[in-house]
């Protein structure tokens, strides 16, 4: 079986490559290197430079490929810059991959995996959060991937096409090997941040609220290592070869923590102290997010194995040689 990993020089797709080619996949990939990196896919995987905004770019894949399924990676994925910018995030997000929709119709693959995410959820009303609960985005990030989900439901009514929607939580960590590990520019996230504050490339960090309904009043999130994110995406991908039709999981570890919590466990794992600045709140950031990761557990056999430290002590390896 090949799979078109799109976005896969990116960060999560890049370690979804090694997934794949570990599980004997045939894998290709499709990128505009926009946020990814040429260096993250291995020389033997076959990589195309292009644009999803290009429909040609992506006819041509198809024609000279033949795919049997699609992972789709390739997103914009900053929450605060999708207020700032909406336009750039549906036309990365919606418009691009409604071309890819139509040009695996038009060559009748039938199998998608999407990237989804805890921000479709939007403020939610029940912790930890579960798949049927409300989804009512407080940002535009959110609200274009759930375009996209309306869309996949749609289209698996009318034609031959299945599909899973992966609901992520925080990814985070990095591939064990060390050579491939989150990287952008400028960096948003909060481990990442957190990590450059402890090896000094950044002189403090800025925690964006401390008045939030929490118990210490900073945002609490749920972190998932990228690789048990990858090992759902293959269960997925069996799930579908088996006949699975569609369905839309939660990825997350069901644990939360807020946001000085993630500093006091970065102290703890790299010994660093960590010099933090409390500035006011970044906007369309949802107070608590954690997931209830049952659906996957008894669907798709999924269970999370990497705990925060360890999430942690992965990206900081990775950090420290990048
Ligand atoms: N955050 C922070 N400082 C940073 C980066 C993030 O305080 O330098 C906070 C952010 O406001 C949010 C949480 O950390 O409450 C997680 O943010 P991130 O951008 O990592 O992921 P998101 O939840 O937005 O997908």
């Amino acid at each position: 079986m090949r799979v078109l990993v799109v976005g896969g020089a990116g960060y999560i797709g890049s370690h979804m490559v090694r997934a794949l080619l570990e599980e004997k996949y045939d894998t290709v990939v499709f990128d505009n290197l926009s946020t990814g990196y040429r260096e993250f896919v291995p020389e033997r995987v076959p990589f195309i430079r292009g644009d999803l905004r290009n429909v040609p770019d992506i006819q041509g894949v198809f024609r000279d490929h033949s795919i049997d399924a699609v992972m789709h990676f390739a997103a914009s994925s900053i929450v605060p810059e999708s207020m700032s910018d909406p336009l750039k995030y549906y036309h990365n997000n919606v418009l691009a991959c409604i071309n890819l929709l139509k040009v695996m119709m038009e060559n009748k693959v039938a199998k998608f995996i999407f990237s989804s995410t805890a921000a479709v959820y939007g403020e939610p009303e029940n912790i930890p959060i579960k798949e049927e609960d409300k989804t009512c985005p407080t940002n535009t990030y959110g609200r274009s991937k759930l375009m996209i989900e309306n869309i996949l439901s749609d289209i698996s009514r009318a034609y031959d096409f299945s599909y899973i929607a992966l609901r992520y939580f925080n990814a985070a960590g990095a591939h064990p090997a060390g050579e491939i590990g989150e990287k952008h520019n400028p960096e948003t996230h909060l481990i990442p941040n957190i990590l450059k504050t402890a090896r000094g490339e950044k002189s403090e960090l800025m925690i964006f609220g401390d008045d939030y309904p929490t118990p210490d009043g900073t945002c609490i999130r749920d972190f998932i290592h990228v690789q048990d994110l990858c090992h759902a995406h293959l269960l997925a991908l069996k799930a579908l070869k088996d006949g699975k039709k569609n369905d839309i999981f939660n990825l997350g570890s069901g644990s939360g923590y807020s946001v000085k919590e993630v500093v006091r466990t970065v102290e703890e794992v790299t010994g660093k102290k960590i010099k933090v600045k409390i500035v006011p709140r970044r906007a369309g950031d949802p107070a608590k997010l954690v997931a209830g990761a049952e659906m996957a557990k008894k669907i798709l056999g999924w269970k999370p194995n990497a705990n925060l430290e360890e999430i942690i002590g992965t990206a900081w390896v990775w950090e420290c040689k990048s």
